[in-house]
């Protein structure tokens, strides 16, 4: 995934994500790019993959809707 900021390699799991080029974190949500709901996210062995209950179908983090905001704290 790219940073919205600078386009730089974002670098992280599930919701957190760091870039690599500038530093800014950043909370990512996801959402289905076909039905608009939040994928569910389930982690194992330390991959974490994203499957929407709805379209019942795993979902990729390339493909979905993504809402960057950046992490401040
Ligand atoms: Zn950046
Ligand atoms: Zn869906």
């Amino acid at each position: 995934m790219q940073c919205p900021e600078c386009s730089g390699e974002l670098q992280g799991r599930s919701s957190r994500y760091t870039c690599k080029n500038c530093g800014a974190k950043w909370k990512v949500t996801f959402r289905c790019e076909q039905c608009g709901e939040l994928p569910k996210v389930a982690a194992s062995c330390g991959a974490v993959s994203f499957f929407c209950d709805t379209c019942n179908s795993l979902k990729s983090r390339e493909s979905m809707d993504k809402e960057f905001v950046k992490d401040t704290e």
